[in-house]
């Protein structure tokens, strides 16, 4: 018997060696067999006439073979056969190459269908090695992702033998199916791989993105709610006058009504889940430290986790500064330290003399033990994954969480990303904040950028020039390395520069950072490691380079980093190429400093695509839904999904018992 984990080499006409093909193509077993969707389709239902046809697109030409099949030897293993074809709109010359077995097949007077693509012109139309069909085969062919070895033909066939001799359970209950009007999951399968006609491959796909999407918003919901069901560690008494004064300014209105958002959530049973989005500069450091403290103070240990080393030891040399003053006790983990700190660190955290842990991610997968963990804080969380965020979960005893976010993502994708969860905004800059003159000019006005940075240099102030990563093998963009030497040599040959970028080791990263930071270089030459770390109040200009590689939110991080102190900032975006597109795109970051309306037009001019990026999430990969084209859709399943778990947030009951299997497959938890 068959079923949807039968390993795929156990399936008739596979095999050991078959298997292992089909393994490259990630089909392992017969479920990844029946959801390998073809890539896209031969559509021989619909024919054109000769003479109607675009060049050069593929097409699907019915016509009559009007003369003989002439042979023509070119030379060893190169066989010609050529012929005509007419239909009403006039004649065509077809070429077949090395196909002595089809051109002896094809009867002279017969019509059939050539699918390919038409060259030629107005008087002669070609057409060079075409599929060639019966005319009668007036079917939709599915075109599969193919590796050496496995044909789309020989994918059909062991497709149809699965599907002939077992069906799936249906992972959409039929409630849900009845309500969205969605065929059943065998029609829907038949369908996307053999489709009857082109409504019939339509209303399968449909059913099939609804499925897709449905399933990751439904699994994304039912992970955050049984996080949510457990109790958690009860921060019952509220510190945080005692911590705002230690700081050493005012904090925002902003910044206390985020604070006491938290701690209500921390001071209930069930564990906070929020996301703090507040733009660059807003002052989110401030939020997550009062919230570490007043945990700290119940006996509870929290930790903070950043997406960068540099960014991990800043969060690190801010909280001792904000805490220099108190007994709480900061640690910071990274893997510079050495084994003799790290197991003397271990020890610490362990016995509950450190309250609170700074560090990457590898703060997770380390053999790191907590005494009593009760708050988790990940600045720019949406840089970690699903499954570290389980991980998380599993470390303390089901910890109050904390994302925060200078990326400010529209709700229907946050629930994506999150699942379900509360937001915070910080809507407010600390005061004496100055605005950010920012401008956007082609590269002919570099040497004047140039001029003014050392202009502002001369004043005292310092700068950064940030240039895009460039990948290996790539030309057209210069990288880091050569614009510090270049600038170091040229324009800026009487100045301090350094240079960052993500190939430095974390100790010479560091060691920049601070002669940066102290005032020791001038200038720094970097990619876009700087993005969310680094805070250098006397950094009052930025250049970026090639700003045109850059989504608009990454742009306004950059910018961030600058406008800082109380001096005048100014960023300058240079970009080479005249594509009015992308003016108008940098025309957008220059006209606000809203990081909320530049991730509207972001989401607007890019799509959702470059917020739920599988690299950024650790999402399950999509196999057949779009993020950008099915965004629709996606809203439409996360109320669909919304109604499956209010009904039975569990999912235990009956019907839905195949929805939970399939969830849990598809985020990889046994
Ligand atoms: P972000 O939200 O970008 O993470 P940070 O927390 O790094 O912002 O804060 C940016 C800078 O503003 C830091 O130097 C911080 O010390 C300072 N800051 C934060 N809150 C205030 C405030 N209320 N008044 C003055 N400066 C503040
Ligand atoms: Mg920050």
């Amino acid at each position: 018997m068959l079923s949807f984990d039968t390993d795929i080499r156990y399936l008739k006409g596979v095999g050991e060696k078959r298997a292992q093909l089909l393994k490259r193509l990630g089909v392992d077993t017969v479920g990844a067999l029946l959801s390998f969707y073809p890539r896209s389709y031969k559509d021989l239902s619909k024919t054109e006439l000769i003479y109607d046809t675009e060049l050069d697109k593929t097409v699907c030409i019915k016509a009559k073979i009007t003369s003989d099949i002439s042979e023509h030897y070119i030379r060893k293993n190169m066989t010609l056969y050529k012929f005509k074809v007419a239909d009403q709109s006039g004649a065509m010359n077809v070429t077949i190459f090395n196909n002595k077995y089809l051109a002896e097949k094809l009867n002279v007077g017969s019509t059939y269908l050539f699918y390919g693509k038409t060259t030629g012109g107005i008087f002669l139309r070609e057409m060079s090695s075409p599929e060639i069909y019966e005319q009668n085969n007036n079917g939709i062919l599915p075109v599969y992702s193919l590796t050496s070895g496995i044909t789309s033909k020989y994918l059909s066939g062991i497709i149809r033998t699965a599907l002939d001799s077992f069906t799936p359970d249906d992972p959409l209950p039929q409630s849900v199916r009845e309500k969205y009007n969605l065929c059943d999951i065998k029609y829907a399968l038949n369908n996307i791989h053999f489709p009857r006609t082109k409504e019939s491959l339509d209303r399968a796909r449909r059913r099939l993105i609804f499925e897709e999407l449905f399933l990751l918003q439904c699994g994304m919901s039912y992970f955050a709610l049984k996080r949510r069901g457990k109790t958690a560690s009860v921060i019952e008494n509220n510190y945080t006058n005692e911590f705002l004064s230690l700081l050493p300014f005012t904090p925002t209105d902003s910044q206390i009504k985020c604070i006491g958002e938290g701690l209500r959530d921390m001071q209930s049973s069930v564990p906070m889940n929020r996301l703090l989005q507040g733009d660059v500069g807003s002052g989110k450091t401030v939020v997550a430290a009062a919230l570490c403290y007043s945990a700290a103070k119940n006996g509870f240990q929290s930790i903070l986790m950043a997406p960068t080393v540099i960014l991990a030891e800043q969060h690190f040399r801010t909280f001792e500064n904000f805490f220099n003053d108190s007994d709480i006790k900061c640690a910071l983990i990274t893997g510079s330290l050495t084994a003799a700190n790290k197991r003397k660190l271990r020890e610490q955290i362990k016995n509950g003399e450190i309250d609170i842990v700074v560090g990457t991610n590898a703060i997770l997968s380390d053999a790191n033990e907590f005494c009593n963990v009760g708050l988790v804080i990940t600045d720019e969380q949406h840089r970690f994954g699903v499954e570290q965020r389980a991980k998380l979960s599993s470390k303390g005893h089901s910890p109050h969480t904390l994302v925060m976010s200078a990326t400010p993502i529209p709700r229907t994708l946050a629930l994506v990303i999150y699942g379900d969860l509360d937001i915070s905004i910080l809507n407010e800059y600390p005061k004496g904040r100055q605005k950010i003159e920012c401008y956007s000019v082609t590269k002919k006005l570099e040497e004047r950028a140039y001029n003014y940075i050392k202009k502002h240099i001369d004043e005292g102030r310092q700068a950064y020039i940030v240039c895009p990563l460039v990948e290996e093998g790539e030309t057209e963009r210069t990288p880091a390395e050569t614009h510090y030497k270049n600038l170091s040599e040229g324009a800026f040959k009487n100045y301090k520069l350094g240079l960052l970028h993500g190939k430095l080791s974390s100790a010479a990263k560091e060691k920049v950072m601070r002669q940066f930071s102290s005032g020791e270089i001038d200038l720094l030459i970097s990619t876009t490691v700087i993005e969310v770390g680094i805070d250098v109040p006397n950094a009052a200009i930025m250049v970026i380079l090639d700003a045109d590689c850059f989504g608009l939110s990454q742009l306004h991080q950059l910018r961030g980093r600058i406008g800082r102190g109380n001096h005048k900032s100014t960023c300058i975006l240079i970009s080479g190429t005249a594509d009015k597109a992308t003016n108008e795109r940098l025309s957008v970051i220059c006209a606000t400093n809203d990081g909320f309306k530049i991730a509207e037009e972001d989401l607007k001019l890019r799509g959702p695509g470059d917020f739920l990026g599988k690299r950024q999430h650790g999402l399950p990969e999509l196999k057949i839904a779009d993020m950008n084209s099915d965004y629709s859709v996606l809203k439409i399943t996360q109320e669909a999904a919304k109604e499956v778990l209010s009904r039975d947030s569990d999912l235990s009951q009956s019907d839905n018992a195949t929805l939970k299997k399939e969830i849990l497959r598809l985020f990889n938890i046994n």
